[in-house]
C-alpha cells in the first residue's frame, strides 16, 4: 500500500531525527499534504498509527495539514487554484497548466522529549 511505505518512511525520518538530537521519544508530527501528492490522508492517518507501534514515535500526534494545489497557466501565466492535474485556465481556457504547488508531503516539525 502506498500510504504504508509513505508513514513508514515519514516514521524513520523523525526517529533519524530524534536519535541525533539525543531524544528517546517522538510526540508529535505535522505533515503537509498537497491536494495532488496522491495520498489518501485517512489512509495516512491509519497507517501511520500501524507503522509507528514499537518505534519511538508510537502514540505521537499526527498531523496532517493539507494544502491547495495551484497551477500556472502556460499561456498567460496566470496562477489558480486546481484540483487535477487536467486544469483548465480560468482566464484563457487553456489547458497548458503546469503544477506549481500541491504534489508535496513534507514533515513539517515534530515535537521530541
Ligand atoms: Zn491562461
Amino acid at each position: 500500500m502506498h500510504e504504508m511505505s509513505i508513514a513508514m518512511s515519514v516514521i524513520d525520518a523523525v526517529t533519524e531525527k530524534a536519535r541525533q538530537e539525543g531524544c528517546s521519544k517522538v510526540t508529535g508530527i505535522e505533515l503537509v499534504v498537497g491536494h495532488l501528492s496522491g495520498v489518501e490522508v485517512e489512509s495516512l492517518k491509519f497507517c501511520f498509527s500501524a507503522a509507528c507501534r514499537d518505534t519511538p514515535a508510537d502514540g505521537a500526534e499526527l498531523v496532517i495539514e493539507e494544502c491547495e494545489a495551484v497551477g500556472r497557466c502556460e499561456a498567460c501565466g496566470e496562477t489558480f487554484p486546481i484540483t487535477s492535474f487536467y486544469a483548465k485556465c480560468p482566464s484563457c481556457a487553456q489547458f497548458r497548466v503546469q503544477i506549481e504547488s500541491g504534489q508535496e508531503l513534507s514533515v513539517r516539525s515534530i515535537t521530541i522529549e
